[in-house]
């Protein structure tokens, strides 16, 4: 069989839910092994409920922390977390490698991260970096030689929360209505980002929208589609243009 597992890479740990937790719900019912990676916790810049509510740095990461497993639970995932620093999030040559060992672990057929830019956050620029870097390290023989050596998993990435300005392409669009429920779930498991509960709802509604305009006779999406946006990084190869 070929190995199918997926490897999503996120800066903070509610990224990989409001950006892919479709997509993760899906391949794991798919039976794929499903690893996301969280670089931080996003303790500095993206917990500002805890903040507000008087928990101190190391309270926020484990209460992030335990947010993360349930919502990775709910998505069929396992969590790796880096516990890396964010806000901001830096590249180091350790991490870097860290993650590469990570990629020679999972053997990831399918990868996904964010986008290469994302002028209000430059962590999860930082995350794309790292993701493409580790990836190709992890490809190369005379990293830790005598491993076998990492194929060439496609690399999607989701949709930063202000697509347009971030240079963002929509040129995938994934029906995740089967497993919405799923994903709402993982969302509501982010209680320090209730905030964005509604707006990802909203995203979802639309890209599931867009999903039917475009779907065609190959799939005939019907109204009410739940869907979720990607950008191939790398060609698409195939031997049929269905
Ligand atoms: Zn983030």
């Amino acid at each position: 069989m070929a190995n199918t597992s997926l490897l999503v890479v996120s800066a903070h740990v509610g990224d990989f839910v409001w950006r892919a937790g479709g997509a993760i719900a899906l391949c794991a019912e798919q039976g794929y092994s499903v690893t996301v990676a969280c670089l931080s916790y996003g303790e500095r810049g993206e917990s500002a409920r805890f903040w507000r509510e008087g928990l101190n740095l190391q309270q926020i990461k484990e209460a992030r922390h335990r947010e993360a497993e349930a919502a990775a639970a709910v998505l069929g995932a396992t969590l790796h977390a880096f516990d890396a620093d964010d806000y901001p999030l830096i590249e180091t040559p350790e991490l870097v490698e860290k993650v590469a060992r990570l990629y020679r672990t999972v053997m990831p057929s399918i990868v996904l991260t964010h986008t290469e830019r994302d002028p209000w956050n430059r962590d999860h620029e930082v995350a794309h970096e790292i993701a493409l870097k580790a990836r190709i390290i992890a490809q190369a023989p005379g990293f830790d030689p005598g491993q076998q050596v990492l194929g060439a998993p496609p690399v999607f990435l989701f949709e930063p929360h202000q697509p347009e300005n971030s240079g963002f392409v929509p040129n995938v669009l994934l029906d995740i209505t089967s497993v919405w429920e799923k994903k709402l779930a993982a969302m509501h498991c982010m209680e320090g980002q209730q905030h964005l509960w509604d707006y990802y709802t909203d995203v979802a509604k639309r890209r599931g929208v867009q999903a039917e305009r475009n779907s065609g006779p190959n799939l005939g999406l019907p109204a009410g589609t739940i869907g979720e946006a990607y950008q191939r990084v790398y060609p698409q190869v195939t031997r049929e243009l269905n």
